[in-house]
């Protein structure tokens, strides 16, 4: 299969990798060295323009937003092929990627949205958590090839379900994240010892990914990598407060978790890991991480 796969950052990079042990896969990115990297590094084939990549059976797009999508399908839909498929790993928005796959419907092109979890450790490891809008049958392709970056690949539902469940669950995070710091920070407030207030956290009901992997790291050992980028998460949470919105919802504490990470944004600016949240948590009482 020709893959033709663009956007080789922090996800797309090793994603592009896994793909071109089975598949001729050819790389396109806005900075050409990483495409000349990958391409030397992974034997992939670097596209001298972006329009080569409309030449393959499949196109991937891993890009910040839809708006980078978006801005990809106006460059290649004068040179796109009729039954090609174009999956968009992308995080994006799902009323976006219904206008998308309509407009590429026009040119006998398929579309699905495949938004993945699991970071870039999942991302290096081929254990990504892959979860698919679109129709049955452009899913059965799509899982086809995925298999090669991801463990578990979930239909969702049509075409925008996948973008919409990625950015609710990547809310739950955030809240979760939010709220765990909250409480560790005041336990330390509090005088008890952090490692002490881990440990009884992981060891009952305030368990979770946030408190047995994502904060030890950080507020135990004073180290802040930059794993998933704040601004982001960000626009993921405000996609999902846009779908509350649209469907009329109630929904105050996606609302508040929406306020409470563009205000951090803003405060940290976009080279910000999101779990650095946590320092203006610690900031916001006066007290230190
Ligand atoms: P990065 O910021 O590392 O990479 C973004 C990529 O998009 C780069 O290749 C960049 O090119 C390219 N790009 C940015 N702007 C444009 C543009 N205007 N035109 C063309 N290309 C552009 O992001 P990630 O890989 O971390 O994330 C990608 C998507 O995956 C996002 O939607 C994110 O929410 C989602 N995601 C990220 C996870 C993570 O842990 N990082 C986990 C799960 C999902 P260039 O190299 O030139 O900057």
């Amino acid at each position: 299969m020709n893959i033709g796969f663009i956007g080789l950052g922090a996800m797309g990079f090793p994603m592009a990798r896994h793909l071109a042990k089975e598949h001729h896969v050819i790389v396109w990115n806005r900075t050409r060295e990483k495409a000349e990297r990958h391409a030397r590094e992974h034997g992939t084939k670097l596209a001298a323009d972006i329009t080569e990549c409309a030449e393959a059976d499949v196109i991937i797009t891993m890009l910040p937003t839809s708006r980078e999508v978006d801005e990809i399908v106006a460059r290649l839909m004068p040179v796109l092929r009729r039954g090609t498929l174009w999956i968009d790993a992308t995080s994006g928005d799902p009323n976006v990627s219904r206008e998308t796959a309509a407009r590429l419907a026009t040119k006998g092109v398929a579309f699905v949205d495949a938004p993945v979890t699991g970071a870039t450790v999942g991302a290096e490891n081929a254990t990504l958590t892959i979860m698919i809008g679109g129709a049955p049958e452009d899913f059965a392709r799509a899982k086809d090839i995925l298999r090669l970056c991801g463990k578990t690949i979930i239909h969702v539902g049509p075409v925008g379900a996948g973008h919409a469940i990625k950015v609710l669950t990547n809310s739950i995070m955030g809240a979760t994240v939010w709220i765990t710091s909250e409480c560790l920070l005041l336990a330390k407030q509090y005088g008890i010892d952090m490692k002490t207030a881990f440990a009884v956290t992981n060891a009952g009901s305030g368990r979770s990914n946030a408190s047995e992997n994502l904060l030890p790291m950080r507020l135990l050992e004073g180290k802040w990598p930059l794993v998933f980028k704040l601004a982001h998460h960000d626009k993921d949470i405000r996609i999902a407060a846009s779908i509350a919105h649209q469907q009329h919802a109630s929904t105050p504490m996606l609302a508040l978790t929406q306020h409470l990470f563009t205000a951090s944004l803003h405060k940290l600016g976009d080279q910000a890991d999101y779990i650095e949240v946590a320092k203006v948590i610690a900031e916001m009482n006066g007290t230190s991480w």
